[in-house]
C-alpha cells in the first residue's frame, strides 16, 4: 500500500464542521460585532463548563493567555517561575515577558512531563509553578501542588483539552490554553483562553487583555490588547461540540498504534509514550522514542521520503535555544530532556486518521529500523 499520511488533517475537521461555522460567520458578519461579543461570551461559558471550571476567558492566542495568566497572580517582578525544560518555546516566552524569571527543571525519564522532584528542588527560591500538560496529558498534579506548598500552581494547558486526571481537567489556581489551529480544539487562526475558578482572577485577565480597562476609557493599570475574534469563536463553538469525539478517536488510534508497534517496542527498537497514573489522555501527539544508537534523523527522514508527515517535538530543549541562552544553562544540564530530544519521533495522529493509514506508518516505520515486512508479521 502506498499513499501520504499528513501528521495532521485540519481539511477532514473543517469537513464536519462547515455548514455550521459558515452559518455562523454569517451570523456574525451581519452583526458587526466582531472583536469579543455575544459568540466569544458563549464559547467562553461553555469551554469553562466543558474543562470544569468557573471562568474562561478569551485571548489573541496561547502565549497571550500564559502571559495575561502570570501577570493576573501579580507575582513579584524578577520572581522565578518553575518549569519544564521539555517544552515548546512559549512556556519559557511568557514568563519572559510577564517580568518574571524562568527556573527550568528536567522531565521525568518515564513521561517526559516535568520531574516533580526537581521541581521541588528548584523551588525553594522561586514564586510560582508552571507545569506543562505536554502530548495531551496531564502532568502529576496531585505531586506538584504538594510540592508547590501554597505557591501558585499555572498550567500550561495548550496541548491537553479535554484531558482529565482523576476526572479532573484543572488543577492550579490558574491555566492557559491554546487555539492554534493544529492543538486539539484548534481555530482557524490564533486564539487562546485562561482558565480560573476565581472570579478576581478571571476579571484582572479580562482587564489586562483590553488596555488595563476598568470601563470606557478608565485605564486602571498597565495593561496590552490580547481579545478573542468573534469569527474564532464560531469555530471553537462547532468544534467544542465534537471535541469528545475527536479525542476519543484521537485515543483510539494511539491504542492501535500501541498494539501495531508492540514487537518492535519489545524488540528495544522504540519506547512507546507513558502515560501519568490517573490520567485520561487526549493524545494531543504520539512521540515515540527510538532507541539510542539508532538514527533517529535517518528514521525521520525515511518517512518524510515516504510521504509520513512525522514531526519531532521539540528538537531542542527550552535551555539550548539560542534566544534562551543567556538563562545560562549549557548542554548537559537537563540531560533527560535532551536526549529526548534526540530520541523523539511523533507520528501522524488525528481524529481522522484511518487504519489503513496507521498500517502503512508502521510498515515505512518498521522497514527504517530494520525490521522488514515488519506490518505484515502483526495482527493488532
Ligand atoms: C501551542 C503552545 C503554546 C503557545 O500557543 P500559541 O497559541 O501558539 O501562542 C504554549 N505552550 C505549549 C505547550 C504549546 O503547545
Amino acid at each position: 500500500m502506498t499513499g501520504s499520511v499528513p501528521l495532521v488533517d485540519l481539511a477532514a475537521a473543517h469537513a464536519e464542521v462547515e455548514a455550521e461555522v459558515r452559518a455562523g460567520f454569517d451570523r456574525v458578519l451581519a452583526s458587526g460585532a466582531y472583536v469579543k461579543g455575544p459568540e466569544v461570551a458563549a464559547f467562553e461559558r461553555e469551554y469553562a463548563a466543558f474543562t470544569g471550571v468557573r471562568h474562561c476567558v478569551g485571548a489573541a492566542n496561547g502565549t497571550d493567555a500564559l502571559e495575561l495568566a502570570l501577570r493576573a497572580l501579580d507575582l513579584p517582578p524578577g520572581g522565578g517561575v518553575v518549569l519544564p525544560a521539555n517544552t515548546f518555546v512559549a512556556t519559557a516566552e511568557a514568563v519572559l515577558r510577564a517580568g518574571l524569571r524562568p527556573v527550568l527543571v528536567d522531565a521525568d525519564p518515564e513521561h517526559l512531563l516535568i520531574d516533580p522532584g526537581r521541581a521541588a528542588e528548584a523551588l525553594p527560591g522561586a514564586v510560582a509553578l508552571l507545569p506543562v500538560h505536554l502530548y495531551g496529558q496531564l502532568a502529576p498534579m496531585r505531586a506538584l501542588l504538594e510540592i508547590a506548598d501554597g505557591r501558585p500552581v499555572i498550567e500550561d494547558a495548550a496541548q491537553s483539552q479535554g484531558a482529565r486526571q482523576h476526572g479532573r481537567g484543572a488543577y492550579g489556581r490558574i491555566a492557559a490554553t491554546s487555539f492554534y489551529p493544529g492543538k486539539n480544539l484548534g481555530a482557524y487562526g490564533d486564539a487562546g483562553a485562561v482558565l480560573t475558578d476565581e472570579p478576581e482572577l478571571a476579571d484582572a485577565v479580562r482587564r489586562i487583555g483590553d488596555h488595563g480597562t476598568r470601563g470606557k476609557y478608565d485605564h486602571e493599570r498597565f495593561g496590552f490588547n490580547s481579545r478573542m475574534d468573534a469569527l474564532q469563536a464560531v469555530v471553537l463553538r462547532a468544534k467544542l461540540r465534537r471535541l469528545p469525539a475527536w479525542n476519543a478517536a484521537r485515543r483510539a488510534a494511539a491504542d492501535r498504534y500501541g498494539a501495531l508497534l508492540g514487537a518492535l517496542a519489545g524488540a528495544g527498537a522504540l519506547t512507546l509514550p507513558g502515560t501519568v497514573p490517573g490520567n485520561e489522555h487526549v493524545r494531543h501527539l504520539y512521540p515515540v522514542r527510538i532507541a539510542p544508537g539508532r538514527d533517529r534523523d535517518a528514521v525521520l527522514a525515511a518517512l518524510h521520503a515516504a510521504g509520513i508527515g512525522a514531526g519531532v517535538h521539540y528538537p531542542a530543549p527550552v535551555h539550548l535555544q539560542p534566544a534562551l541562552r543567556h538563562l545560562g544553562h549549557r548542554a548537559g544540564a537537563f540531560p533527560v530532556a535532551e536526549r529526548a530530544a534526540r530520541e523523539l519521533l511523533s507520528l501522524p495522529l488525528h481524529p481522522h486518521l484511518t487504519e489503513a493509514q496507521q498500517t502503512r506508518v508502521v510498515e515505512v516505520l518498521g522497514r527504517a529500523l530494520g525490521a522488514e515486512g515488519y506490518a505484515g508479521r502483526v495482527t493488532p
